[in-house]
């Protein structure tokens, strides 16, 4: 039959780098995959609002007033939890505005969402228009381990679990087994596909060609304790007898400016290069033999796919943590706060235990899923061609939604 092209939107945040990072997967697995087949929209629901309510605190107050006269019946107190009920409440309002917009506008035959609040209200708008079965729901969970239950949602066509300890808690949540995928986290094609050879990867990034390189990072805004472990391992690089550097570093400090300029000001023994934000990840992994980051799922997800040995040194509590066990047992990554512990293992690493950096990169590359953005989208299609011809989604909202918030 004639095949008109089909509307994708994928729902994020870009708190941190990730989640934008797997959205900008999907789209261009879409677009490898499928080609024209498929339209896709990214839809970053805080951005629009530039980056609410942190940056906007007064039209958010002022958003939570108006709305507080709604929930006074149900909260009757004014203790720091009532506040913080009335607040999530308003977000959860402010969600359900923009996704109708969205709806609306974008008018998709499957939704994506990549976001750990954006399973309610879509699905509750979709329901409230009537198009649950015909709209294609599906959640990609970006969190490898400890995920935080809001991302099951029991009324979604599909949950995507990047790894089996995640699709546990999602059982455990009440997901159904034909609900629940495992394939791995989603990661830009660029960087799965890319074919990369260490040398001439060091020629492109003016490297040293024959000093291993140790990768010091910190997800995308440049978190944890990397000037210190810059220091640390400067000395620890530096064969003192024989007056030689045994290693090279490099860091990139993502967003973080501030770090980037007072890291280019040190002078070091060794060879260091510092970078800000850099768009060609896979190119500095490919390069380098071992990387130190906090426990971002992205960063983790992408060394395990270079087959990087990983010093984990921080993690963001709550949906982190689970990050670092998920490393450490699966003999891929080593965890540890101590710049001056960091600076001894890669010391070590790039001496005496040459056998222990082997091992653990051989360890990583058993771990990686390349393949999993590929998996889901495909996956994706096979749940939307079941779903028949999509010529007629009825997006025809008369009256709006949130007018009955
Ligand atoms: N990243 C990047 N360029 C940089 C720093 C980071 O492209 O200069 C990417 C990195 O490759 C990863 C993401 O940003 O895909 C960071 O995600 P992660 O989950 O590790 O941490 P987050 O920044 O979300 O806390």
């Amino acid at each position: 039959g004639a095949e008109r092209t089909k509307n994708v939107l994928i729902l994020m945040s870009d708190t941190g780098g990730g989640h934008r990072a797997s959205a900008e997967a999907i789209r261009d697995a879409f677009r490898i995959e499928f080609g024209d087949e498929y339209q896709i929209f990214v839809k970053d629901v805080w951005k629009e609002y530039t980056g609410w309510p942190l940056n906007d605190m007064e039209r958010s107050y002022k958003f939570m007033v108006k709305h507080v006269q709604l929930w006074k019946v149900a909260f009757h107190s004014t203790s720091p939890r009532w506040i913080h009920s009335v607040y999530l409440a308003a977000i959860a309002a402010f969600y359900a505005k923009e996704v109708e917009a969205g709806l609306m506008e974008y008018k998709p035959d499957i939704i994506i969402s990549v976001h750990p609040l954006m399973q309610h209200i879509p699905l509750w708008v979709l329901k409230w228009q009537g198009l649950q079965k015909k709209v294609v729901f599906v959640t990609v969970i970006t969190d490898l381990n400890t995920c935080h239950p809001t991302w099951f949602h029991p009324g979604v066509n599909r949950c995507y679990c990047p790894s089996e300890a995640v699709a546990k808690r999602a059982l455990l949540d009440g997901i159904e087994v034909s609900q629940v995928r495992v394939y791995g986290l989603p990661i830009r094609p660029s960087f799965v596909r890319a074919v990369l050879q260490k040398d001439q990867l060091r020629e492109e990034l003016e490297m040293d060609p024959n000093l291993p390189a140790v990768l010091l990072m910190g997800g995308g805004e440049g978190m944890g304790p990397v000037k210190k472990t810059a220091k640390a391992l400067a000395e620890s690089l530096f064969d003192k007898n024989n007056e030689k550097p045994i290693g090279q570093l490099i860091i990139i400090c993502g967003r973080n400016k501030a770090l980037a300029s007072s890291l280019e000001a040190l002078e070091w023994k060794i060879p260091v290069k510092v970078r800000g934000f850099e768009k060609q990840m896979e190119k500095w992994m490919g390069a380098c033999d071992c990387i130190i980051t906090k426990a971002g799922p992205g960063t983790i997800a992408e060394a395990l796919i270079r087959g990087l040995p990983i010093i984990l040194n921080d993690y963001i509590p709550g949906q982190e943590k689970g990050n670092v066990p998920y490393v450490v047992d699966n003999g891929a990554g080593v965890f540890t706060r101590s710049p001056k512990e960091t600076a001894k293992i890669v010391a070590g690493w790039f001496s005496t235990k040459p056998e222990q950096l082997h091992t653990m990169s051989q360890n990583a590359r058993k771990l990686a899923q390349p393949e999993a953005v590929f998996d889901i989208v495909r996956d994706i299609h096979d749940l939307a061609c079941q779903r028949g011809p999509m010529a007629s989604i009825p997006y025809m909202l008369n009256s709006s939604f949130t007018d009955l918030i």
